[in-house]
């Protein structure tokens, strides 16, 4: 995982979203400021595609260790009961996985994630920066599974 300022919007279709937190294997990681969800990220293939069914047998493969790395590591940054993994597209159709950290002191823990009752306001800058830094600190020291 490599540290990094900015992420490239797609060359293709133009999509991106959330901070770049690091550049994966085949995706990048970034960050989403949600004070609902404190650690919520999305993984962003880096090649354009807009099915999982498009891609090849390797690259469907990395990207799912892309996704189960970056999940461990904000699992544990941010003590979550249980990580959500969202695949939707039809906004955006280029391949992304939402990576959403929940809690058990959530209004509704055991709905899904954008049936929240609160809008998404963003964190405290203080908070987000501290979630970031477990984030990548915890990615980097954890050895792929
Ligand atoms: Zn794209």
């Amino acid at each position: 995982m490599t540290e990094f300022a900015s992420a490239m919007a797609c060359a293709t279709c133009g999509f991106k979203l959330g901070e770049p937190l690091a550049t994966l294997t085949v995706s990048d990681l970034c960050f989403v400021s949600d004070h609902r969800f404190p650690g919520r990220c999305v993984v962003t293939l880096h090649q354009h595609a807009t099915e999982l069914f498009d891609l090849s047998p390797a690259l469907r493969s990395a990207f799912a260790d892309d996704v189960s790395a970056a999940a461990r590591a904000i699992k544990l940054a941010v003590n979550a009961f249980k990580m959500n993994y969202e695949i939707l597209g039809n906004a955006d159709p280029h391949v992304h996985c939402h990576l959403i950290p929940r809690q058990l002191d959530e209004p509704k823990p055991k709905v899904p994630a954008w049936l929240h009752p609160e809008a998404q306001t963003e964190l405290a800058a203080s908070q987000a920066d501290e979630i970031k830094r477990r984030i990548v600190a915890l990615h980097r020291e954890i050895p792929a599974a």
